[in-house]
């Protein structure tokens, strides 16, 4: 708020909620730059209307909510927030797998229902994290940040992404390629981690849960609609996996029917980068790339360099 309130005359959102489109709108009017976040919805016809601004820049890595092509048709610089992220998501993801793997919420639940009776043997018993086998479905930076946590848990890692690394590569990371079906066959754990686009909209639907072993468990840090909600719902119901942790939802704040009513899901509302350290540097971030659009400099984040060319 320092550096954008320096230099420009800022007009912001007071509260902690996402704008709706109108008020989105209204608050570009006379404005040059965009700080926006994953909730706003900055697509072809919002920019067709506000063609005047010179930069766009969002609070998060993720830029499936911004319709790139439409601001690269208009020269409109569009930035993201990389890398500041990375482990703070990547320990969410970890956290999930704890929490549902080990049925954290579900122990939780049971104390304080008052209806714990002491320890049991066969109570709650869940799955060893140590040992297991881990399933990266994509490897950009937060797959790879998955990866230095797995060999402090001496976890086999089976990565399937769109661009295979080096033989070199694998080696050194102690990572091991196969297909996308060959990952969901083997893990005990898969944990999705590409970027939401065409591509990978339901990349995970009923075809692949079915893949997946009935012991194992589905962890979404990434975005919602790369998994098709209702066939996990359908999957998770019928026992054909152990359980899911998601962090990302198909239709935030909406849930698929039936997902919430589950025992084995552990759902946190899209926590993923949410530690004050990091927001605070993705706030930098975001700041210091939508000054530098408005001053007609390149931003050090932008994703559609081609329009300075
Ligand atoms: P990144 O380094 O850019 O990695 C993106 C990954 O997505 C790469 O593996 C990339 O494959 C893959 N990918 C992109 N387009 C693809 C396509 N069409 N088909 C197949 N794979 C494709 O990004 P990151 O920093 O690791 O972040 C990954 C995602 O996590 C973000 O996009 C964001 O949506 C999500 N995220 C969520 C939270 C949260 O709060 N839960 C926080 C941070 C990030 P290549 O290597 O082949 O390019």
């Amino acid at each position: 708020m320092e550096l954008l309130e320096a230099e420009s005359d800022l007009t912001c959102n007071p509260d902690d909620r996402g704008l709706t489109p109108e008020e989105l709108h209204a608050g570009v009017q006379g404005q040059d730059g965009l700080l926006c976040t994953l909730t706003d919805r900055v697509d072809e016809a919002f920019l067709q209307e506000n063609s005047h601004l010179k930069g766009v820049a969002n609070f998060a890595v993720g830029y499936n909510n911004i319709d790139v092509a439409a601001a690269t048709a208009r020269k409109i610089p569009v930035t993201n927030t990389p890398g500041v992220l990375t482990d703070t998501t990547a320990d969410i993801a970890w956290a999930l797998m704890f929490a549902i793997g080990r049925r954290i919420v579900e122990g939780d639940t049971l104390v304080r229902s008052g209806n714990w009776t002491g320890w049991a043997p066969l109570q709650l018993l869940g799955q060893d994290i140590t040992g297991a086998t881990l399933g990266l479905v994509g490897l950009g930076r937060i797959g790879k940040a998955m990866v230095t946590r797995a060999r402090g848990f001496n976890m086999r890692v089976l990565y399937w992404n769109r661009t295979r690394l080096t033989e070199a590569e694998e080696t050194e990371l102690g990572i091991t390629y196969a297909s996308l079906p060959g990952v969901l066959a083997q893990a005990d754990f898969v944990s999705i981690h590409v970027a939401l686009n065409a591509e990978t909209t339901h990349l995970i639907g009923a075809v692949e849960l079915a893949m997946m072993k009935k012991t194992a468990y589905l962890i979404n840090t990434a975005r919602g609609p790369i998994i098709d909600e209702k066939a996990l719902v359908a999957t998770l119901k019928s026992g054909a996996i152990a359980g899911a942790g998601l962090d990302v939802f198909e239709r935030e704040p909406a849930l698929e029917p039936g997902l919430a009513e589950l025992s084995n899901v552990v759902i946190p509302p899209h926590l993923g980068s949410a530690t004050i350290g990091t927001r605070t540097k993705m706030g930098n971030m975001a700041a210091r790339n939508v000054l530098a659009a408005c001053r007609g400099e390149t931003p050090p984040n932008v994703v559609n360099p081609e329009i300075y060319r």
